[in-house]
C-alpha cells in the first residue's frame, strides 16, 4: 500500500477542483466531437483537456509525500509487538503505537529489514535509533496520558517522539545535532505528529516551556541534571538511564513534593551519551 500524505491538508480540494475542471472540459469536447464540421477540433481539444486533468493529478502525487508502508512492513510490525510483548510490556497504548507507526521511515532506505528487529541500529551523526523494546519500556515507565505535556531529550530519529505523539501526549523534543533534528522537523509532521522541536543542549531542558509531567531522556546521562529536575512538576515522572558509557541503570524519578523526589532502578540498558553543549 502506497499512502499519499498531504501534510497540510489543504492542497487536495485545490488539486480535485482543477482535475473536475478540465476533465468537465474533457467529456464535454469528447461528447460534441460527432457535430461535424468541428469533429477534428473537438476531438484534439478533448484529448487536450483529459491530458491537462492527468497533468494535475500526477503534479498532486508528486507534492505529497509518498509513504510506502505494504503489507509486509505491516506484517513484520506485528510479529515486533508481539516480541516485546513477550519481554513484558503490557501497555496496550505503547504496543498499539508500535504496531502502527512505520519504524522504517526512520531510518535509511538501504537497511529497511533491520527496521522491524528488536534492536537499536545507526542512524545519521554517529547517534542510534533506540531498540523498539527500550522505547516501549521508557515510554510504559512514563504512565503517558491523553494532553500530558511531555519533553524528550534527545530526538534522534523522531521515533520515540512520534510514539509520544501518538499516545496523545503533547511533546517537545530537543536533539544537540543539526542534522537530525533537520531529518525529525520533515519527517515527523508528513506523518502527522507534530511535536515542538527544538536545536539545544537537554542538559539544561526547556526552562521557558516547564514545567513538565513527564520527561524521557533517550542518551545516556552520568548524573542527573538538576534543571531536568526541577522541570518536573510535582506528581511528574522523568526517565532517565544513568550511568558510565558501557552500561547504565534506567532510573524513574517521581517529584513527590517541591523539594523531594523518589528514585527506582529498573535494570541495565545501552545508550550513545548524553553530550553537553551542540553539533555546530
Ligand atoms: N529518541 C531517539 C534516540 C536517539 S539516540 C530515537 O527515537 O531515535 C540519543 C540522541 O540524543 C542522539 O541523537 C544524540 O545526538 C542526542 N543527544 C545527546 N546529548 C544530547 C543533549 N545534551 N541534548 C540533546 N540531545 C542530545
Amino acid at each position: 500500500m502506497t499512502v499519499y500524505h498531504d501534510p497540510f491538508g489543504f492542497y487536495q480540494p485545490l488539486y480535485v477542483d482543477k482535475a473536475r475542471f478540465y476533465g468537465n472540459f474533457a467529456i464535454q469536447h469528447f461528447l460534441s466531437a460527432d457535430l461535424q464540421p468541428y469533429f477534428a477540433i473537438n476531438f484534439f481539444a478533448g484529448c487536450f483537456m483529459a491530458i491537462k486533468c492527468f497533468a494535475v493529478i500526477y503534479d498532486f502525487k508528486q507534492l505529497m509525500v509518498k509513504i510506502d508502508d505494504t503489507f509486509r512492513h505491516q506484517g513484520m510490525r506485528r510479529k515486533l509487538v508481539a516480541e516485546i510483548k513477550q519481554k513484558g510490556i503490557t501497555d496496550e497504548n505503547v504496543l498499539d503505537a508500535i504496531g502502527s507507526i512505520p519504524r522504517h521511515l526512520f531510518m535509511d532506505n538501504s537497511f529497511i529489514q533491520f527496521a522491524y528487529i528488536d534492536k537499536a541500529f545507526p542512524i545519521a551523526s554517529g547517534q542510534t535509533i533506540s531498540q523498539p523494546y527500550t522505547v516501549a519500556f521508557q515510554t510504559q515507565s512514563l504512565q503517558i496520558k491523553k494532553f500530558d505535556k511531555v519533553l524528550e531529550v534527545g530526538t534522534g530519529s523522531g521515533y520515540q517522539s512520534a510514539v509520544l505523539c501518538k499516545m496523545g501526549a503533547t511533546v517537545f523534543t530537543i536533539e544537540r545535532q543539526r542534522a537530525l533534528y533537520e531529518f525529525a522537523q520533515n519527517l515527523l509532521p508528513s506523518l502527522g505528529y507534530r511535536p515542538q522541536f527544538f536545536y539545544g543542549d537537554g542538559y539544561l531542558g526547556l526552562p521557558t516551556y516547564g514545567p513538565f509531567d513527564k520527561i524521557i531522556v533517550t542518551a545516556g546521562a552520568s548524573f542527573v541534571p538538576e534543571p531536568l529536575k526541577q522541570q518536573l512538576k510535582v506528581g511528574g515522572i522523568m526517565v532517565i538511564p544513568v550511568g558510565k558509557s558501557d552500561l547504565q541503570i534506567m532510573k524513574i524519578i517521581t517529584r513527590i513534593s517541591e523539594t523531594e523526589y523518589t528514585e527506582d532502578d529498573k535494570g541495565g540498558f545501552i545508550f550513545v551519551p548524553l553530550l553537553t553543549g551542540l553539533s555546530d
